[in-house]
């Protein structure tokens, strides 16, 4: 073991050795014929993989891999298509939108009208005076050119109380019935980082609340979700990754409960992604008591980071930024945690050996995290501790430093551009440059990743690169092109800098011999497409651990 290895890189190979021992092993799927993208620093691009037991067992050339092949072992003529590894959503939250999927309306739709009929459909079939609950609605996307109201809501649905959450996850919108469940009215005060909204001349309540106002409902809200339902949504939500290529997903804002629902799903067989679970603060002390830190687990399931969360949202506005938002002077976003709170949090978990992971969107938010986080690396230096930025949207010259400095990995948001376009004029052409840095992060040797952040933002792996490389949104508005990035880049920073954020470089990430066989088969090869046609190059399909979990 060398100076430049971990103990974790070490165990890592020999694990992969000790897998194999013997010369007869032989594989047990072989795919030849291929375009074999390997992102393998050595061997960049072979022609097929023999797999076993879950791993890769040998990558190269038709003839070499073709040798293996004794009679019986099933073989696939890829035709040329291309393979890349399995792709790795480094921030999102697949567990808890699996369980919306299944409960919630859908609210992913283009005009207020087609919102209140969808609730006023659903309340059809509610008993009066239950919860009717919404998701993804998006006051951007509809065409009415204002968000929804509190009139809105209660001439859509008068009888039962209403509850719709913001696709970004930090503004909800009610009806009044709700704000009465919730003791909300008109002469509540604001909580600590938070806001009710009011309308600005009658002062009544205008339906909406943001950031830690959200917690009113979460009291009263129902959370009569069974043991099996946690496990539905885990296994609805994997079909839908799987489908697109994803092979691995951090959940990023993890419970106790969702890492049980994890391991059900893996263990009836429902589990088709691998998941790296954060875990909120607000359990840490629990998960410590039980001896549990990051990296406990398997392949399949594994604790992640605690979770902290230090500003608001980009989709949302509330990120907190040193320069107002555009055409709002007065809007810097809001600051969720305080300095002292977060370095009390990160100290306990960092001291116990966990990995943190910080929510910090604006350039103010992320400096504070920074702060935090080099504290911790001054008071207690640990080795290899890979402090995570979440988001980490708007950067500069002095923040990308100090990341560099303290090895901290950023997981921007990838689909954010091409999906979102309609929200960048908030933050105004220069700002943009700065925004989703990725030219910038790899440019000064950070190991970025992907990340959809799911319901906020898409988790299609062909979108992340699109907007990534061509830093265009749908309607061909150009945003921040001086962070665009090549396609080899934008496939590496979904694949093996995912790998990365989760200690699992030596795992996944890559198409090498002793890896997981974690892989997808593209139907047109991204290399050779026009950048603005990537995200319609269709996924035919997906394996993980050397079994398909989708075919098209
Ligand atoms: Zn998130």
């Amino acid at each position: 073991m060398t100076d430049g290895t971990t103990r974790r890189e070490f165990l890592g190979s020999m694990a992969a050795f000790s897998l194999f021992p013997f010369e007869q092993e032989k594989p047990e799927l072989i795919l030849h014929n291929g375009h074999v993208v390997t992102m393998s620093p050595t061997d960049p691009v072979a022609e097929a993989v023999a797999i076993s037991r879950g791993r890769f067992f040998a990558v190269g050339k038709n003839a070499e891999i073709m040798n293996l092949a004794v009679p019986g072992v099933p073989r696939i003529d890829l035709g040329g298509k291309t393979v890349l590894p399995g792709f790795i959503d480094a921030h999102s939250h697949p567990a808890a939108a699996g369980l919306s999927h299944l409960r919630m309306v859908d609210c992913d739709l283009r005009s207020i009208s087609a919102v209140q009929a969808a609730m006023r459909e659903r309340a059809a079939k509610t008993p009066a005076g239950e919860w009717v609950l919404g998701f993804k609605y998006d006051d951007t996307k509809t065409e009415d050119g204002r968000p929804l109201s509190i009139a809105d809501l209660d001439s859509a649905v008068p009888d039962h109380p209403v509850h719709i959450e913001h696709r970004g996850g930090h503004t909800v919108y009610a009806n009044l019935l709700a704000f009465r469940k919730a003791g909300i009215d008109e002469k509540t005060p604001d909580p600590p980082g938070g806001k009710i909204d009011h309308d600005p001349v009658t002062g009544k309540l205008s339906g909406r609340v943001a950031e830690s106002a959200l917690a009113f409902f979460e009291k009263v809200l129902p959370h009569d979700f069974t043991r099996d339902d946690h496990r539905e949504g885990v296994k609805l939500i994997s079909k839908m990754l799987a489908k697109t290529g994803i092979t691995s997903a951090t959940e990023a804002q993890g419970t106790p409960t969702d890492l049980r629902a994890y391991q059900d799903a893996r263990d009836s067989g429902d589990l088709l992604y691998r998941a790296y679970c954060f875990i909120n603060y607000r359990f840490i002390d629990a998960m410590i008591d039980a001896g549990v830190r990051t990296g406990l687990g398997d392949e399949w399931v594994r604790v992640g980071a605690m979770k902290l969360v230090c500003d608001g949202s980009i989709s949302e506005r509330t990120a907190r930024l040193s320069v107002p938002y555009e055409g709002r002077p007065n809007d810097y976003g809001i600051l969720v945690m305080t300095e002292d709170e977060l370095y009390t949090h990160g100290r306990k978990a960092h001291l116990a050996g966990w990995q943190i992971g910080t929510h910090a969107n604006g350039d103010v938010g992320i400096d504070t995290t920074l702060r935090v986080y080099e504290r911790l690396h001054r008071e207690s230096p640990r080795r290899d501790p890979r402090f995570r930025l979440e988001h980490c949207t708007v950067v500069n010259d002095g923040l990308i430093a100090r990341i560099k400095a303290l090895g901290a990995i950023p997981t921007p948001f990838s689909t954010y551009v091409y999906y979102h376009g309609e929200k960048m004029r908030y933050y105004g052409a220069e700002r943009l440059n700065h925004m989703f840095a990725l030219r910038s992060f790899l440019d000064a040797g950070i190991r970025a990743t992907q990340a959809s952040d799911y319901p906020p933002g898409e988790f299609i792996p062909m979108m992340a690169l699109q907007s990534e490389v061509t830093r265009t949104d749908a309607k061909g508005n150009i945003w921040g092109p001086k962070q665009k990035i090549t396609v080899e880049e934008a496939i590496r920073v979904g694949t093996i800098n995912g790998a990365y954020a989760s200690y699992e470089e030596n795992l996944k990430g890559s198409i090498e011999t002793g890896k997981l066989a974690d892989l997808v088969v593209l139907g047109r090869d991204p290399f050779k497409e026009s950048p603005s046609t990537l995200v319609t190059i269709p996924v035919e399909r997906t394996m993980a651990g050397g079994h398909w979990t989708f075919e098209s």
